[in-house]
């Protein structure tokens, strides 16, 4: 006899496993299915395993450099096997509780492959080999998306490896290429740089991190070479061979092709959405060329009782942004009123960090805006000498005609936590007086967003404003 549910869920990541606690909490009868484990690639081979380890090898590259600070321990080791273990153990603690919080919102969980059959009926393989039929009034796809490769490089986990691999290698290589100067090519390329591993950095583009503003990045590639990355830009990598032991990747570039020989190769080029193999065509479920499903803004796809988020509907490929859609469907399907979607925040855990909320200035331009930018240093804080990190700035983009804040963000330490304020005043619409006037406490990273406001009001009190950096209102 088939399981009959309300609400299907497919794909227990930071979209499905949060959209099936909403729905339990709506109300509604909840079958959560995720052919691997519950937290989704994001638990347990992405944001959280890799913040891990790039926290870990942090301590360990800070404690080298502390020396100034009165910090003086000659050894500065590393136990990698101890830090996987670590890594592994606190993955797991949460995966538990992922199941706790499904089960304690009265959904039920199981571990399978789900393929659709109708609009109403799926069938599940489950991980004991045994199937088991569905019956559901409403489905949220949410399978994610894949790392996808590029011609020659197929991912082996071996030679050539993926981000999961990445952040499961037992030791870490003496030299590593990676392809591809996008997020999570760099987030990983850097903490293994930290660690010792000669990394080099093939990069298709003119620049790191392509798709962020330049000033924002500039202090990342500064601190990359500092830590003896090579960044190869405006280059392919074209071949691959085995030489003995090691590895070598031929690379296309401007001056002719280059040897780099390296121990692994790891793939960063992109994602694509997961919606093969689940039927969606045989039911109607629209798909974009890229084989995203298609949705409205209340997360329905071109089929009435069937959702879909995260990943699988397109970018941003953040797990925040399919969480939120997760809730949206969750409700669209219990017939409540729907959150606002907000602004999608975004944070990169490179060294230093960066991140942004709302309209960059050339967004905020093209959309018709007259704006007002205003940017304070991190070398003018007092918490950044202390904690010797000034590199870096917070930067503000304001409309100039009401001066309410359109977008804003940070480069520098601790730029994924500080962007929280930034978000608020955002989605909410505040103006830089507003800001400005908050009482930040001191001595916090936290006063240089207020001191970004100040300068584009053009009266900062911890920096004197020369003529070209003075704003365009008086
Ligand atoms: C290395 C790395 C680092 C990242 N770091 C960050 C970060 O710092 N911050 C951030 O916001 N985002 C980060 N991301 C992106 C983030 O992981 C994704 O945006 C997020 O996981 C997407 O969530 P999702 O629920 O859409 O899908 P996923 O998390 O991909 O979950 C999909 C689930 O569906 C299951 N599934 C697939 N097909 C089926 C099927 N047929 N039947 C049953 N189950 C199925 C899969 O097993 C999987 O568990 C990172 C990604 C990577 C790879």
């Amino acid at each position: 006899m088939a399981i009959k549910t309300d609400v299907l869920i497919v794909g227990g990541g930071p979209g499905g496993y949060v959209a099936a606690i909403k729905a339990g909490q709506l109300g509604k009868k909840v079958l959560l299915v995720d052919r691997d484990k519950l937290g989704g690639e994001c638990l347990n081979y992405g944001c959280i395993p890799s913040k891990a380890l790039i926290a870990a090898a942090g301590h360990a590259h800070k404690s080298k450099k502390a020396k100034e600070a009165g910090f003086d321990d000659p050894k500065h080791q590393l136990d990698w096997t101890k830090v996987i273990a670590w890594k592994d153990q606190m993955v797991g603690g949460f995966v538990k509780n992922i199941g706790v919080l499904v089960k304690g919102n009265k959904g039920e969980h199981l571990q399978g492959s789900v393929v659709f059959t109708s609009a109403n009926t799926a069938t599940i393989k489950l991980a004991s080999g045994s199937s088991e039929e569905v019956e559901f009034r409403h489905a949220i796809i949410a399978t994610g998306s894949e790392i996808v490769s590029i011609p020659g490089f197929t991912i082996n986990g071996a030679e050539i490896i993926g981000s999961k691999e990445a952040l499961d290698l037992k030791t870490p290589p003496e030299a590593l290429v990676v392809v591809g100067g996008g997020v999570i090519g760099l987030e990983i390329g850097t903490f293994f740089a930290k660690l010792g591993t000669k990394v080099t950095v093939v990069e298709f583009t003119d620049s790191l991190l392509p798709v962020i503003e330049k000033d924002l990045v500039a202090p990342v590639t500064r601190n990359l070479a500092k830590l003896g990355v090579s960044v190869m830009l405006q280059s392919k990598a074209k071949s691959w061979t085995k030489k003995g032991k090691r590895l070598e990747v031929v690379v296309e570039t401007s001056e002719g092709d280059k040897k780099i020989h390296c121990d692994k190769i790891l793939m960063s080029v992109g994602r694509a959405p997961r919606s093969k193999g689940l039927g969606l065509e045989k039911i109607g479920v629209e798909l974009d060329k890229r084989g995203h499903v298609v949705v409205d803004t209340e997360m329905l796809s071109s089929v009435g009782n069937i959702y879909a988020i995260g990943d699988l509907v397109g970018q941003p490929y953040l797990a925040h942004k399919a969480s939120r859609e997760g809730i949206l469907a969750a409700q669209s399907i219990a017939g409540e009123p729907l959150e606002a979607r907000g602004q999608v925040p975004w944070a990169v855990f490179t060294d230093p960090e960066i991140s942004w909320v709302g309209m960059t200035d050339g967004e905020a331009k093209a959309a018709g805006f007259t704006t007002v930018v205003g940017k304070f240093p991190f070398a003018a804080s007092g918490r950044a000498m202390a904690v010797r990190e000034t590199d870096g700035f917070c930067k503000v983009v304001a409309d100039k005609a009401t001066h309410r804040i359109l977008g804003a963000g940070f480069v520098g330490a601790n730029a994924s936590d500080l962007i929280g304020e930034a978000c608020l005043a955002v989605s909410v619409g505040v103006t830089l007086e507003q800001v400005a006037q908050t009482i930040h406490p001191h001595p916090t990273l936290t006063e240089t967003f207020a001191e970004a406001c100040e300068v584009a009001l053009g009266h900062p009190v911890h920096m004197l404003l020369v003529k070209r950096e003075a704003p365009v209102f008086s």
